[in-house]
């Protein structure tokens, strides 16, 4: 699927992206929480893309687990040690190897969603990243299993996530500032929803 290389060029892509994205990111923070979703994943991957020329020649466990270890240090916030976590229990996953495949990049994203569960105390259904992820994370293993194919199974992923983040316009946050809200939190899409699907974008085009 992928390799070392290939892995620093997404993270640039994905840091590329919520640049160009920080804007609309932290209007849906605006809304439901406290406006600054946008600014924190744009500072915490801008340090990131700084820190990238020091990963090249590493293994992608590695590299993940930087990309998580710069983000619990740069973004203030839940999502900082959310994401942050994510990266870094991928990294333990996928582990010192070069390549990955689809198996691996499975395992990883399987790891990742496990570090959110666990430090968000979050499941299913709470208006989070969670609920783009999860399906995400479903589509791509069914597909991947049924034909091996990781293109098409990333677009399915791509397509859950979408549906994810739609999916967080009608249910109450009950975790994260959103939760202050509550039933006022519904109509809205949910920040880090929107950022996982992008994220999950990226991968999608760069293969
Ligand atoms: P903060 O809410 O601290 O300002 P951000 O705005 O950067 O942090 O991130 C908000 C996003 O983090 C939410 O949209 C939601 O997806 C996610 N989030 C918040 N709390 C949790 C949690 N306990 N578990 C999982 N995700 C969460
Ligand atoms: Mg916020
Ligand atoms: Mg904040």
């Amino acid at each position: 699927m992928t390799d070392s290389n290939k892995v620093l060029e997404i993270i640039k892509q994905i840091s590329e992206q919520i640049q160009m994205e920080k804007d609309f990111l932290t209007e849906l923070d605006n809304v439901i929480g406290d406006g600054d979703h946008g600014i924190n994943m744009a500072r915490g991957f801008k340090e990131v893309e700084k820190k990238l020329a020091d990963f090249s020649g590493k293994d992608i466990g590695s590299i993940l687990k930087a990309v998580g270890m710069t983000l619990v240090s740069t973004v203030g916030g839940a999502s900082g040690p959310l994401y942050g976590t994510a990266f870094m229990k991928a990294g333990a996953a996928v582990g010192a190897k070069n390549e990955m495949d689809g198996g691996d990049f499975l395992n990883a994203m399987d790891a990742a969603i496990e570090g959110i569960k666990m430090r968000g105390k979050a499941h299913e259904g709470e208006k989070t990243m969670l609920d783009a992820l999860i399906p995400a994370y479903n589509a791509i293993k069914k597909t991947y299993e049924e034909n091996n194919d990781f293109k098409a199974a990333i677009s399915q992923g791509v397509e859950a996530a979408e549906k994810g983040v739609e999916y967080t316009k009608t249910i109450i946050a009950t975790k994260g500032r959103a939760s202050y809200l509550g039933e006022r939190s519904i109509g809205h899409q949910d920040p880090g929803a929107t950022s996982s699907c992008l994220m999950l974008k990226v991968i999608q085009r760069s293969l």
